[in-house]
């Protein structure tokens, strides 16, 4: 029996979504999160560059919309979602990264959320010329796929693989996937912004100062109730 079970079912979930523009250093902060509180970090990004290397359907798909900057259907995604927050590692919380991308999606998962317990929803903010910026000198590992820290310097630090550019870090595609961002994802601001669990955090810092600023998030929504610390 678990701490969950023990105090029937009592124990809040801590279930965050980090929202914020491509290049926002959301991943980084959303993989750091999620290693402290030993939740899994859920990134459709990652899933769907999975699903590109092992050239599965879903993978093709993916790569067709990847290559043209634009977002994979909602239908998709929300079933790639429901599917692995189903999943036995997802019960006690998880930190989603990447999804939502679109008002519909977030209404999905509301609904999905139903008897889990409060959604902590994080804002990362960075202007628009510093991500232009950070997304055109982006990279992966060829291997397996990782969005690759700033820190690594050729090889993957997960497989050893070797670093190549995305291949959505074409300044074409980069200027269209922040159009994208503005166009469908902005609204999921104002769809969470007046919840008392929404927290803006300023993406423009060293990386941990934004590890500190989410702590403090979370801490200060835990203090309001129903966020697990
Ligand atoms: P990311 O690594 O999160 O920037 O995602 C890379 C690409 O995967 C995006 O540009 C989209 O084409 C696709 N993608 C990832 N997550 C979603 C989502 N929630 N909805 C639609 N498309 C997505």
């Amino acid at each position: 029996m678990d701490l969950h079970e023990r105090e029937g079912g009592a124990v809040p979930a801590l279930n965050v979504v980090m929202l914020g523009p491509p290049g926002a250093g959301k991943g980084t902060q959303a993989e750091r999160l999620a290693e402290r509180r030993c939740l899994p970090r859920i990134s459709t990004g990652d899933i769907l560059r999975e699903a590109v290397q092992a050239g599965s359907p879903l993978g093709s798909i993916a790569q067709k919309a990847m290559d043209a900057g634009r977002l994979v259907s909602d239908d998709v995604m929300i079933g790639i979602v429901r599917e692995r927050l189903e999943r036995e590692d997802a019960r006690r919380g998880f930190i989603l990264d990447g999804f939502p991308r679109t008002v519909d999606q977030a209404t999905a998962l509301d609904r999905m959320m139903d008897g889990r317990g409060a959604l902590l929803v994080l804002d990362v903010v960075v202007p628009e010329d510093v991500l232009a910026r950070r997304l055109a000198t982006r990279r992966i590992c060829g291997r397996c796929g990782a969005n690759a820290a700033v820190h690594w310097t050729t090889a993957c630090e997960k497989c050893g693989g070797s670093l190549v550019a995305r291949v959505d870090a074409g300044a074409e595609i980069v200027r269209e996937r922040l159009k994208v961002y503005l166009r469908q994802s902005k609204p999921l601001v104002d769809y969470y912004s007046a919840r008392p669990t929404f927290r803006a955090i300023d993406g423009n810092q060293r990386a941990d100062v934004v590890t500190a600023a989410v702590d403090a998030a979370i801490s200060e929504a835990a203090a309001g109730g129903g966020v697990r610390l």
